[in-house]
């Protein structure tokens, strides 16, 4: 990050010192994975900060999706956003399951309640939003379409940690929620992830998913191997002492740019949503080259002409990847196509200066 270099993300780490001390106890104990004590404290302390009644831990975020899909035994079509990361269509994918492309709707760039039903074949076994950039997807809608037709949801939450929606967790939302813990995210644990969910029936049969499916000496379940080890634990148990003031800082920095870029001609920015208690985890703006003078390239590229390093996020549709065609075609979703060519993500991280989010403003600006 020296020689006034910014990219679009700087992962939150503890200090040295204090990472060292919680890791003191792996070296005396060689308990280095297979849930560990720190794996057993950092789910617990999970549970609490994110007032959920569950969470497993996760290697990574991608392979808690694919495990959510998997433990809920989903089959046929899945309903799901294109306006997302890689990781939302193939767990979806690597499951055998057809992901079917719902637009998303134009002020948070969520999936769409309106556009769903039309949707539903006799095929579809679950919905899957995404809580794109920490918007809240519109919940309480989709509740009410899962229940009018027994569809489970799985949201990907992985832009989504400690964020509140309606007086409840995010994570108390659907009947799972994904959370990413890779460093790019607000909370990290190096990498890693875990699931939330409220169905006490779904404890045993996720544990054992995550660990080859291996229950006893048997082996009842198509498992995986995706258990978090002690050492991203320790991190995570590190970070989350900081957490809440680190998105407290991302406030700030978020702030600033609302007050610069807010008002201006062919810049369009997501608002606070009613209801919600936000994480501050992305800045995206989508700029119009007929009102604002310049595309999203064109400011990207100036940007970097700076060393400053914003990112197409997320561009392209998942729905135009190779993997997705070659099997499926194209699908339509204008809304999220329209986003999606023109959509920049601002550099945000926790100590981001609010001197750079002004540097970075003014090069857009001028
Ligand atoms: C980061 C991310 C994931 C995957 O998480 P990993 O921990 O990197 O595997 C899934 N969905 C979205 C929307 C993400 O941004």
């Amino acid at each position: 990050m020296d020689n006034g270099c910014i990219n679009v993300t700087k992962p939150s780490m503890p200090l040295f010192e204090e990472y060292v001390d919680e890791i003191k106890s792996i070296f005396e104990s060689h308990y280095l994975t297979n849930q560990g004590p720190k794996h057993v404290q950092l789910q617990s302390q999970l549970e609490k900060y994110l007032d959920v009644q569950h969470i497993q831990l996760f290697a990574n975020g991608h392979l808690a999706l694919e495990t959510a899909i998997n433990a809920l035994s989903l089959s046929g079509e899945i309903i799901t956003t294109p306006f997302t990361f890689a990781s939302t269509t193939l767990s979806i994918l690597n499951n055998g399951i057809k992901p079917v492309f719902c637009d998303v709707e134009p002020d948070f760039y969520t999936i769409d309640p309106d556009k769903i039903e039309q949707l539903i074949t006799e095929r579809t076994t679950a919905i899957m939003p995404v809580h794109v950039y920490g918007n809240v997807c519109d919940v309480k809608r989709i509740e009410e379409i899962a229940k009018k037709y027994s569809l489970p949801v799985i949201y990907d939450a992985a832009h989504a940690f400690g964020i509140t929606a309606y007086g409840k967790s995010i994570g108390a939302w659907g009947d799972i929620s994904m959370f990413s813990f890779h460093a790019t995210k607000v909370y990290n644990t190096i990498e890693g992830g875990a699931l939330s969910f409220s169905d006490d029936s779904l404890v045993a049969k996720i544990a054992a998913l995550k660990q080859f499916g291996q229950v006893g000496e048997d082996v009842p379940y198509l498992g995986t191997n995706a258990k978090m080890n002690e050492f991203s634990a320790a991190m995570g148990i590190c970070n989350l002492r900081h957490t809440t003031d680190n998105i407290e800082k991302r406030k700030q920095a978020v702030m600033r740019y609302r007050e610069r870029l807010s008002g201006i001609n062919g810049i369009k920015l997501c608002s606070e949503q009613e209801g919600v208690k936000p994480n501050y985890s992305y800045f995206p703006v989508v700029f119009s080259k007929a009102e604002f003078g310049k595309n999203r390239d064109e400011v990207a590229n100036l940007l970097e002409s700076n060393n400053i390093f914003a990112r197409k996020y997320f561009y392209p549709l998942t729905s135009d990847f190779k993997c997705v065609t070659d099997l499926y075609g194209k699908s339509e979703t204008p809304i999220a196509r329209e986003i999606a060519d023109n959509v920049l993500t601002l550099p945000l991280y926790s100590d981001l200066e609010l001197g750079d989010v002004d540097r970075i403003c003014d090069i857009i600006l001028k």
